[in-house]
């Protein structure tokens, strides 16, 4: 009989554990987890907080008898490996409770300590009025915390998913919140002109945003604390860091494993260490990357998931290998859904990949039937081969099942020319007889296949009317609400019948409100000859830009 052991108890120590069971019904598998609980949902840990989760019991999907019963495991909470002695094929643990150190053999190893919540050195960081968030513990702490002391400001530090999550979920009880960013953007996986609707509606729900600010020291002062940031202050009740986890890969980087740059335990594709009797899966090992091919710390539970699954597979005879990792992620960010999948245009260009790119801002569902709101798209494709390198999707409504849809399009090697074939669900209520994807892949198309040309909303940043025509091709009534710079007005109906008014000895740069009448007015000039560039996203995604850049002077 098979000994396996496990180190970890949670989303990829208890997924193999699961899988090993249902492949090998006679074998003994031990879990260690450290930690007093066992397979609960990490993912659900902010809006327990929030209130959102009622009771903690839901988050506990099984209790170490429950897991027991299931998967006839031994389930040794409060229990840490201390160290693995490969040279014997056994791990030492402590039990955490008595004190008592016990060695236990195994046939095979995995590993599955997760991450751990990053603080960094700075004045203050031991108050009791600073947290983090990882497990149950931690957010029960909070949760007490906010229940006795009834806080009426809390700071966030960090702008990443779980700093966004906590930041709604503190606001959904009352609390005021500043959320304090490194960077200048929040969910630094997406680019900056995409995470600038983001900030548009944190500041629209009242958050405090203070981008580009870094946290210098916390002290405590006569009325709560008083955190001190490289550009001001904030006076504040509690603090939620939440600036990212590293890997938890001291014990196989002690037991001579190896260990990449990033800090992540170094694995095969079936999730073997570098001892083919040890794997390792979850946030503790580095993934490659499925556009870049880099070695790269991606925390994300589904990932976890499939990596536990690999592994328990690849140790019953059944070959299933990982593939690089797309990072395809979603966030709720109060009424927004802000979806990623692949690479961001700024990875792209940090890793010299040549791409092009477009933005758009179709709505969520048909027109006419109620309820509908905007998804602003950004698609990043290879002109050449016209392969997806990257698509991120925020709106109201469907952001989560267009990513979805463009991530299997990446996973399945589907290029742009396919995406505007595929056959997509559609009834009013849901979409359009032309999907958002349809629409994204077939505008990628244009910008490759024919003499259509596009600028950016970056490209208006120091525009040289000397040398650019601008035209606004809305109505006027949108027009006198407002347009950008110089612009001057020719609604699409009337270009036909004022071509005369277009300098033939300038680059026309002209837009609407998304991009599709100032696209029809472009086809029109490039016709009678002119040379036209139509602006990708429209007046919208200048807008957000714009309006983000002047909340944030
Ligand atoms: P974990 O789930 O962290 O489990 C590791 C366990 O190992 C821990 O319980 C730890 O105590 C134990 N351990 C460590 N060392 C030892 C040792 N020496 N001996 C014994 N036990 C040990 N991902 C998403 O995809 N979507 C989300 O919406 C999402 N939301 C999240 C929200 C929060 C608040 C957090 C914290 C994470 C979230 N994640 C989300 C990330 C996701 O939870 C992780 O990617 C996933 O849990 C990683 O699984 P893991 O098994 O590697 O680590």
């Amino acid at each position: 009989m098979a000994r396996y052991l496990v180190v970890g108890g949670v989303a990829a120590g208890a997924a193999f554990a699961a899988k090993m069971r249902r492949l090998d019904e006679r074998a003994e598998i031990i879990i260690f987890e450290k930690g007093p609980h066992v397979s609960y949902a990490n993912c659900g840990l902010p809006y327990y907080i929030g209130d959102v989760i009622k009771e903690e019991a839901e988050l506990l999907l099984h209790t170490p008898e429950s897991l027991h019963g299931r998967i006839n495991a031994q389930v040794l909470v409060n229990t840490e490996v201390l160290s693995i002695n490969r040279a014997y094929k056994s791990v030492t643990a402590k039990d955490l409770t008595t004190g008592e150190e016990k060695e236990y053999a195994y046939d095979k190893l995995m590993l599955a300590p997760g991450g751990v919540a990053i603080r960094p050195n700075i004045q203050g960081m031991e108050l009791p009025e600073v947290f983090t968030i990882k497990d149950v513990t931690d957010t029960v702490n909070i949760k007490k915390f906010i229940d006795d002391k009834k806080p009426a400001h809390a700071t966030v530090i960090g702008g990443g998913f779980i700093g966004l999550e906590m930041a709604e979920n503190f606001h959904a009880l009352g609390i005021k919140v500043a959320l304090v960013e490194a960077t200048r953007q929040a969910m630094p996986p997406f680019d900056y002109e995409m995470a600038a609707i983001l900030h548009n509606h944190l500041r629209d729900k009242g958050i405090d945003l203070r981008l580009s600010s870094t946290l210098k020291s916390i002290k405590k002062a006569a009325k709560g604390l008083e955190l001190e940031l490289d550009k001001g202050a904030v006076a504040t009740d509690f603090v939620l860091m939440a600036i990212g986890v590293r890997p938890l890969s001291k014990l196989a980087h002690e037991a001579g494993l190896e260990i990449g740059a990033t800090g992540g335990i170094k694995t095969n594709q079936y999730m073997q260490t570098s001892d083919p009797d040890i794997y390792a899966a979850g946030d503790a090992v580095e993934v490659q990357h499925f556009v870049t091919g880099k070695q790269q710390l991606i925390p994300l539970a589904g990932i976890a998931n499939k990596q536990a699954r690999a592994a328990a597979f690849h140790i019953n005879g059944r070959a299933r290998t990982v593939r690089p990792v797309q990072g395809t992620s979603v966030v709720k960010v109060f009424d927004l859904t802000a979806a990623i999948t692949g690479s961001s245009e700024k990875v792209l260009k940090d890793n010299n990949v040549c791409y092009d790119k477009v933005y758009l801002h179709p709505a969520s569902h048909a027109a006419y039937y109620p309820g509908g709101s905007p998804l602003s798209i950004k698609l990043l494709f290879s002109r050449d081969s016209g392969c997806i390198l990257g698509c991120q999707i925020i709106g109201k409504e469907g952001a989560d099942k267009r990513i979805d849809v463009i991530s299997t399009a990446m996973f399945a090697h589907l290029s742009i020319y396919e995406l505007g074939s595929l056959e997509l669900a559609y009834a009013p209520p849901y979409s359009s007889a032309r999907d958002p994807v349809n629409y994204a892949g077939d505008v990628a198309v244009e910008v490759v296949k024919s003499s259509y040309c596009q600028f950016f909303w970056n490209d208006l940043e120091n525009i040289d009317y000397d040398k650019v025509f601008l035209v606004d091709s809305r109505f006027p009534s949108e027009y006198k609400r407002g347009t950008i710079g110089k612009a001057v007005n020719i609604p699409l109906p009337e270009i036909r019948k004022r071509l005369d008014e277009f300098p033939r000895d300038k680059d026309i740069y002209i837009f609407c409100q998304s991009g599709l009448r100032s696209y029809v007015s472009s086809r029109i000039l490039r016709q009678e000859g002119f040379n036209v560039y139509n602006l990708s996203g429209g007046y919208l995604s200048w807008q957000i830009v714009d309006k983000d850049r002047k909340s944030s002077q």
